[in-house]
Order: structure tokens, then sequence, then C-alpha cells
């Protein structure tokens, strides 16, 4: 049995920021459909309780193992210790109880995909993906100095290339098995739309345009419209 604590995170009518990419992603597959009606942010606040494990955890909620450990940005399920406060995406209420797991079974494996995406700049992650103050993050802030070269982190074709409110300019790559990446805030676009890109090559310049404190890089990986966490994507650094 365990004493369930946490608090419900619901955000039917928000308009953030990191709405309108999967707006625009949506869009772009054919069916705009509204951000706030497809991103209906729920989820609930999980404090983990001794016994626990990540598997016991998203079974009991309903959730993929995955799921839990890119939103909390767990690599590896034993960092899961007693007390950790984790966030459950789509969750809406607490389980009664968190049912341990039969014994012997074994903890799922958190996939990783590192290959996939080279870093589009070099700097130092400023924000990671996940919760941030009660709302979503979808992707990573790296900082670098204004003009510093945004490269594609991976082959692809350009598919947005504008400003877009919240992202400034906004650039959106479309890549095999329906993967995306975004590049946001940049003081410059250096390709077009529909036009192809190879990886690592300069689309373009690092800024802060947009709703952006100082000069950085957004960065967002997305599989379809859902976003994933580009740290599970990116080489190890
Ligand atoms: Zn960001």
């Amino acid at each position: 049995m365990s004493n369930l604590s946490g608090s419900t995170v619901s955000r039917k009518k928000k308009q953030a920021p990191n709405c309108f990419a999967a707006a625009l992603v949506l869009a772009l597959l054919g069916g705009f459909l509204g951000c706030t009606t497809i991103y209906v942010r729920t989820g609930v606040y999980h404090r983990v309780q001794k016994g626990e494990t990540l598997t016991a955890l998203a079974r009991s909620y309903g959730v993929s193992v995955q799921d839990l450990a890119e939103i909390n940005n767990i690599e590896d399920s034993t960092q899961v210790k007693p007390g950790d406060r984790l966030f459950v995406p789509r969750a809406r209420r607490r389980p009664a109880t968190v049912k341990p797991l039969p014994k012997g079974t074994p903890e799922e494996k958190i996939v990783f995909e590192r290959g996939r995406f080279v870093w589009p700049i070099r700097g130092r992650l400023t924000s990671r993906f996940g919760m941030r103050n009660g709302s979503r993050h979808d992707g990573i802030d790296i900082a670098a100095r204004p003009g510093t070269d945004i490269r594609a982190s991976a082959d692809g074709r350009v598919v947005y290339s504008q400003r877009l409110r919240g992202y400034g300019n906004l650039i959106l790559l479309k890549h095999s098995d329906d993967f995306f990446t975004a590049y946001a805030h940049n003081s410059k676009n250096l390709v077009k739309k529909g036009r192809k890109v190879k990886k690592g090559q300069v689309i373009g310049k690092v800024g802060s345009t947009g709703h952006a404190t100082g000069p950085h890089l957004h960065f967002e990986v997305r599989k379809g419209r859902a976003a994933r966490n580009p740290l599970f994507f990116l080489p190890k650094v």
C-alpha cells in the first residue's frame, strides 16, 4: 500500500508557446485540429514510496515506462528512489495503490536512440525536457552566443521556416520514420521551406527572437505529433 501524494495538473485552455509547434506539426501532417483540443496537458505528480519501481508505477497508472522515463529525464530505472517526485503524463488521478510487480518480473527497458540525431549546436544545456514550473517544456534549451551556427540534426526536409508567435524564427525539419526536429528563437533562418538538408548543414543562427530571455536554441524532437525527450536521441556529451 502506498500513501500517494501529489497534485493534479490540467491545462485545457492554455495557449503555451509549446503548443504552437505541436499545432504546426499537425497542420503539416494534414489535419489542423487546434492545439487546445489535442494538447490537453494533464497528468499528476507522484511521490515515490519505498518499494515502488518505475515499471510498477507505469503499470499502475496505465502509462508506458518510456513516457515516464522521458518526461522525468530518467535514464536508468534504478535511479528512481523513495521521495522522488515524478510527473505521470496523461494520468487523471492517482491509483489507490501501486501494485508491486510479481516476484521475478524484470524492469521494462528504457529505450535510447542516441545516434538518430546530432547536436544542432554546442553549448550549455540550460533547460531540460519535461515539466517546468507546472507546464510542459517540449524541448531542450541550449545557450550559445548570438549568431552561432545551428546545424540540421539529421538529413531531412524543411517543412516550416518563418516566424511563429513565442518561437520567434522557427525551423521545422521532417526526417525519416515520421520524426521532426524544431529549432526556435533563431536570429536568422538560412533555409527555405521545401528545401532538402543534410545532417550537419547550417540552417540558421542562434538568437533570442520570440519569448526568450537570452540567446539560446530551443530544440525539439517529435515523433509524429508526440514530443520526445531530445536527450534520448542525441549522443551523450
Ligand atoms: Zn525551450
